[in-house]
């Protein structure tokens, strides 16, 4: 038997999966972000400590390696692959303070043009004292695949594309080399690509087979969009977490600078995608988890409700409405409860459908079937009412673990 083993380092911890050829899975295991004094030395002990936790049995057929790290998170090496300063984290805003330079650089509306984008990060990098010993920048899954195939200076074009890869030409652009930037930005291939076998300290303490191969990595989200089992354009995955983020799998490639929509590249077609600043943070505002079950029962999802909110928890909204002044709307507030979430529910599903008419108004593909992840997948209420406003079936995603999807990148591009 062969299996295939995706490693998902996310913002609450790190996860492997192990699947078959049929892809099922075999194991899964986990291990939660620790208080921990030393961030790389706690992703090294997570990586080691998540592979001896895979029964042997299954570590010896394993014919694929992939990992996928949280977008953004990146660091600097020195020749011999050893970070030398702390990594900065997805969520780093350090950057802000290089952004009026990088305006000068990149192309206006550019992906890179954000506190947080890899490229930010870089650039802000660059004044620090231990930047002279740094000779590669990496992502995290970068990073954490050097430390299992041995090869320095690789990324995917998932990681890459807040550093400013031009995805689409397959090459970084001319405003991006003519920075000659001290220092090697990664080569970049697509991801799942098979990059080299283990190295043997790895396969010998781990008794993977000498011919196991380490494949170029993705990013979280990407990797839960592929876990969810959408792959034809017109299919996408809304993630009902805190915030509501959409994406479209679409023959075109869409971005809106205004309303953050920018594309990612899945082999011939584009992921192309937005995040409003609606969601499930404003239901726990009013409602905690066991009410919002509760509540939803006595909802009727065939009839709409007439309350037209627009839940925020703060003042702004960028998608699909670009408006920083947009403020919150929650009045009128009905006495009964389930009414009152019968018309939240309503409401970001209107968002949604609004959400998606954008997407397709921009170009993308007509959308014919949504996938769901997030805490308010598992509301079958909240699905009945999205898919009357959306006019698509609304499904569950086969999987919503990040480490499947990774899973299945490392098997598709070994069984192709
Ligand atoms: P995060 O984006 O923080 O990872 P999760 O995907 O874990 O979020 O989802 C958490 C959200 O799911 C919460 O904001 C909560 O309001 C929402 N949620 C939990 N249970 C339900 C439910 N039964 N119906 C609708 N929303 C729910």
């Amino acid at each position: 038997m062969d299996f295939y083993l995706g490693i998902d380092f996310g913002t609450s911890g790190a996860r492997a999966v192990v699947i078959d050829e049929s892809a099922h899975i075999q194991v899964q295991v986990r291990y939660p972000w620790l208080e921990v004094d030393s961030l790389v030395s706690s992703w090294q002990k997570a990586l080691l400590t998540l592979l001896g936790q895979i029964p042997e049995q299954l570590r010896r057929e394993i014919r694929a390696i992939a990992i996928n790290g949280t977008s953004s998170t990146v660091l600097l090496c020195d020749v011999n692959g050893n970070p030398v300063d702390t990594p900065l984290l997805y969520n780093d805003g350090r950057g802000s303070l290089v952004l009026e330079e990088l305006r000068d650089i990149a192309p206006a509306n550019h992906t890179v043009l954000s506190a947080t984008s890899s490229l930010a990060k870089l650039r802000w990098m660059m004044q620090l004292p231990s930047f002279g010993e740094a000779r590669y920048f990496l992502h995290q899954a970068d990073w954490l695949g050097f430390l299992l195939h041995g090869q320095l200076g690789i990324s995917d074009y998932h990681n890459a594309l807040k550093l400013g890869y031009d995805v689409e030409k397959l090459k970084y652009p001319e405003w991006l080399e003519s920075l000659q930037t001290p220092i090697q930005l990664p080569k970049v291939l697509p991801p799942g690509t098979p990059i080299g076998e283990v190295r043997p300290e790895i396969s010998q303490q781990f008794l993977f087979p000498d011919d196991c191969v380490v494949c170029a990595g993705t990013t979280d989200s990407i990797a839960a969009f592929l876990a969810s089992g959408a792959k034809s354009p017109g299919e996408a995955v809304t993630s009902l977490g805190s915030t509501l983020v959409l994406k479209l799998l679409s023959h075109t490639r869409v971005e809106d600078a205004r309303y953050g929509i920018y594309s990612h590249r899945l082999g011939d077609l584009w992921l192309t995608g937005g995040a409003s600043n609606t969601g499930g943070a404003v239901l726990r505002e009013f409602f905690t988890d066991a009410e919002l079950e509760n509540l939803s029962r006595e909802i009727n999802a065939t009839k709409a409700s007439q309350l037209d909110y627009y839940p925020l928890l703060k003042v702004g909204e960028r998608f699909p409405i670009n408006d920083s002044n947009l403020p919150p709307r929650l009045t009128p507030r009905p006495d009964n409860p389930a009414e009152f979430l019968h018309g939240l529910l309503e409401s970001i599903a209107r968002i949604e459908a609004q959400g998606y008419e954008l997407l397709q108004k921009l170009g993308a593909d007509s959308l014919n079937q949504v996938y769901t992840a997030g805490g308010g997948a598992k509301n079958p209420t909240w699905a009945a009412i999205r898919q009357r406003n959306l006019k698509v079936p609304v499904i569950s995603s086969l999987n919503t673990e990040a480490a499947y999807g990774t899973a299945l990148l490392a098997m598709q591009r070994i069984r192709e």
